[in-house]
């Protein structure tokens, strides 16, 4: 999956995650961990991107969820109350992303400030919010809206009261942040305490590309990761790779959950950045199956990523065979270069738009990727299509992704 985000956006920082060292010291290495015996790279540099990296993403969420899941237990101790609260707007097709978040926003800080907000918190006796942005895009184009755990006081507070009056507030704080009107039925929406225990033991699974059949039956349209998997799958890539981009421009720099002042403390619950729940990720312990030089990482590190850690869980002894084969194929598909160049030892390949032009560059100097990189197949294929098909992009993804199940299986001994 990074692979693929790689070639959607380049210049984007997750497409040099898990790509170079984190210095000219430092050993790459295939760890397992002790606990989960689940394999990681250790070694390697990291985005921290919880918006647009499936692996980092993966890590920071599993531990967001568990304070999600700590925070509503804290407060059933405490008699604190729990609902979901909903926020949506109108949004139509074409409609900027970036757009619509910033009103989206903007409408939020309104909603939650002044006498009106002020009359509605106190009447539930509302002591913290923890709101979570997210997106998906439909039929109707980008659909990003808040939900919000709200905790209160207040035991016989009649929610659906509360959503009348709150859903109106919703929407003049909306139109007033030049949004569209939100519907009455739809706009604001609360739910009680089970439903919101229950959406956040599935928080953050959107990520888990291996939890891909759950997630495609979900109704309201397509997550971001969705929309990656549809492009990786060669679905009308060109629109696809156009909306990821969108979606992680207008993201970037955003957090993506708010904890009201004091509430961590109330419910204790540790504050811990993003960065250092992924340093504690790579602290945990762990042997070590493989070490790997750096002409073994080149020539993996662009497809064979997600094989090597399957291998290390499930057949680490034919790992080092495979690592053999591996640069072995990654000098034979280095064809002679459209000119002699000065070029240094070891070498990998990027290859650039349009196919078929190569550059060769010393291994170190690909570190940061600006340009757009696409796997070419390690043997060229034996029968080139008669009749090539109309877009090259979506056949070559649907050639590697072949072949890339096709080296794993045979890794495996699954295939002659
Ligand atoms: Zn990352």
């Amino acid at each position: 999956m990074l692979s693929v985000i790689r070639s959607i956006y380049p210049s984007h920082r997750t497409a040099s995650c898990m790509w170079s060292r984190v210095s000219q010291d430092t050993q790459i290495q295939v760890v397992r961990d002790v606990l989960t015996l689940k394999a990681r790279y250790s070694g390697l540099r990291v985005c921290g991107s919880i918006w647009t990296c499936p692996v980092c993403a993966a890590k920071i969420s599993e531990r967001r969820a568990a304070e999600l899941a700590q925070a509503i237990t804290q407060a059933r101790n405490l008699d604190i109350e729990v609902a979901l609260l909903t926020v949506t707007v109108p949004h139509v097709r074409g409609e900027s992303l970036a757009d619509l978040l910033a009103a989206l926003r903007k409408a939020w800080r309104s909603f939650t400030s002044g006498g009106t907000s002020g009359r509605l918190r106190r009447a539930i006796g509302l002591v913290g919010t923890i709101r979570n942005t997210e997106v998906t895009y439909g039929e109707n184009g980008w659909h990003p809206h808040f939900h919000c755990l709200m905790f209160f006081r207040g035991k016989l507070v009649d929610l659906e009261e509360i959503q009348r009056a709150w859903g109106e507030h919703w929407q003049k704080c909306a139109v007033s942040a030049g949004l569209r009107e939100p519907s009455t039925e739809h706009g604001l929406t609360i739910q009680p305490g089970d439903y919101a225990a229950r959406y956040v033991s599935k928080w953050g699974l959107e990520h888990e590309m291996t939890k891909s059949m759950a997630k495609k039956s979900r109704v309201g349209g397509r997550t971001p990761f969705d929309i990656a998997d549809d492009f990786a799958d060669g679905k009308d890539v060109e629109k696809n790779a156009a909306l990821w981009r969108e979606y992680a421009t207008a993201f970037k720099g955003q957090r993506q959950l708010y904890w009201s002042a004091g509430l961590k403390k109330l419910l204790v619950v540790e504050d811990k950045t993003d960065e250092e729940v992924l340093a504690e990720e790579e602290e945990r312990p762990a042997e070590l199956v493989v070490q790997l030089t750096w002409p073994e990482w080149t020539a993996i590190r662009l497809r064979h990523r997600a094989t090597l850690l399957m291998l290390a869980e499930e057949s680490p002894h034919l790992i080092r065979g495979w690592l053999n084969d591996r640069v072995e194929a990654s000098y034979k598909s280095i064809p002679p270069p459209p000119e002699p160049t000065e070029s240094a030892s070891p070498l990998v390949l990027a290859a650039v738009e349009p196919p078929g032009q190569v550059e060769i560059l010393p291994a170190d100097s690909v570190s940061s990727p600006q340009r757009e990189l696409f796997p070419l197949p390690a043997d060229p294929p034996a029968d080139p299509p008669a009749d090539p098909p109309a877009d090259p992009l979506a056949s070559r993804l649907a050639r590697w992704k072949a072949r890339r199940e096709l080296l794993y299986r045979r890794a495996l001994g699954i295939h002659p």
